[in-house]
């Protein structure tokens, strides 16, 4: 990337913009960060940041056994043989997305511009010596300048405001697996569940709660366990499985009957949400991990819920990736639907300049969300957002090249991506 932008031409202009689109506050729609408190208590290394569900997920791909990431990660193994059992699968996984933004932010920000077995332990010391009170204001706010990131979380717990706007998820309301889970939801809630009515009382309750917490919206992953096909279901017929259910008759989620009771949940938690003004945040593309399905990536079985919800805001995280022209007819045609490129651009940083220059000629671009970092620690995320931020710039750089857009055109829309859209979509205003 940095060898790129040193290029005359095309790389030239690209350099300029992003020069440009580096000025403009981020929105960050979509995080996993901890913490600054949990962050600091966390003894790192330059290893550990390849620890986290999408490296392994490429390392585990590269052929790396269980037994090897075990040992490559222990931190109670030198550094030096643990980077030994890393290296040879490091070779293959280096220029990958998942990889590449951990190294923007080593680079960037600890002045390492490699990581090699000459550089794991002076990186690994820098990574330590960096590790104090205001990490987060200076990377965050200052460096990578993020104005606010919406944290997803399961139940609403409160977060540091100065950098963070809640994204509690509806999951365990809608996902149901057993009595069990009603009688901790009852817990955790002070409620009494007696049937299907009082649940979906429930779930209009905590989203009224929430709303007045001020969070960014809700959250649901169905996506991780099934195809999006929800389908309007017959009160009584939800109603009686759900009965079956607080009586320990019930055969399970992913069957007939626990579809019929989750697809009535998912209308009811969309018809809560948007009644409450929240926006509705769907994961929505591939699955994080290895060896999982794709039945759910696409998000074309969602029309039946978008037909029906018109007043809603459908925030499709990731777009519907590997789909992104099924996303695009969405966006294109459904006022209720917003394309978020969240972890896109580490997914395939090339697909996401394609799908960027075919969504400007296709879909009204106030429906772009330009960014989500989806992780953990803050020198990725300043990195994912680095590498979104020069996609832009090559992907709006290429238009201009082509005569296809003006060079002000270019930055009005980085602008509505990176800052207005998701300000719009999650009611974030600040003075
Ligand atoms: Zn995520």
């Amino acid at each position: 990337m940095a060898k790129e932008r040193g290029k005359g031409g095309a790389g030239g202009l690209a350099a300029e913009l992003y020069a440009q689109i580096a000025r403009i506050p981020c929105i960050n729609s979509h995080s996993h960060l901890v913490s600054e408190a949990e962050r600091l208590a966390e003894p790192l290394d330059a290893l550990s940041f390849f620890n986290h569900a999408y490296p392994l997920a490429d390392l585990v791909a590269a052929g790396m056994s269980r037994e090897a990431l075990d040992r490559a990660f222990d931190p109670a193994m030198p550094l030096a043989d643990r980077w030994q059992i890393f290296a040879p699968y490091w070779r293959y996984t280096r220029l990958t997305g998942y990889s590449q933004c951990i190294l923007e932010g080593f680079a960037d920000l600890l002045g390492f511009g490699e990581l090699s077995a000459a550089t794991i332990e002076p990186l690994s010391e820098a990574i330590r010596a960096h590790r104090r009170p205001g990490l987060y204001r200076e990377v965050l706010s200052r460096r990578a300048g993020i104005e606010v990131s919406v944290v997803n979380m399961e139940d609403l717990v409160e977060v540091d405001r100065e950098f963070f706007l809640p994204l509690p998820r509806l999951n365990r309301f809608s996902m149901l697996r057993s009595a069990d889970q009603i009688r901790h939801i009852e817990r955790d809630y002070g409620a009494a569940i007696g049937g299907l009515r009082d649940h979906v009382g429930l779930i209009d309750r905590v989203c009224g709660q929430w709303r007045t917490a001020g969070v960014a919206g809700i959250k649901l992953s169905q996506s991780y366990h099934r195809r999006m096909d929800f389908r309007r279901r017959e009160f009584a017929a939800a109603e009686a499985v759900f009965a079956g259910l607080l009586k320990g008759e019930y055969p399970g989620l992913d069957t007939p009957a626990g579809a019929v009771l989750e697809d009535y949940l998912v209308f009811e938690c969309c018809r809560a949400a948007t009644e409450a003004g929240l926006a509705i945040q769907f994961h929505q593309g591939i699955r994080a991990g290895n060896h999982g399905g794709m039945e759910g990536c696409s998000p074309v079985p969602l029309i039946e819920l978008l037909q029906h919800f018109r007043d809603a805001r459908f925030d499709l995280s990731h777009a519907g990736y590997p789909y992104l022209r099924e996303g695009a007819v969405l966006g294109k045609t459904f006022a209720n639907v917003y394309l978020n490129m969240s972890w896109i651009h580490i997914i395939s940083p090339q697909g996401a300049r394609q799908d960027l220059q075919e969504w400007l000629r296709m879909v009204p671009f106030n429906k772009i969300i330009a960014f989500g970092d989806d992780l953990r620690h803050v020198e990725a995320v300043y990195g994912h957002l680095k590498m979104a931020r020069w996609n832009f710039a090559v992907a709006l750089a290429g238009m201009i090249e082509e005569g296809l857009l003006a060079e002000a055109d270019a930055l009005e829309v980085a602008q509505a991506a990176f800052y207005d859209n998701p300000a719009r979509l999650y009611g974030v205003y600040r003075a």
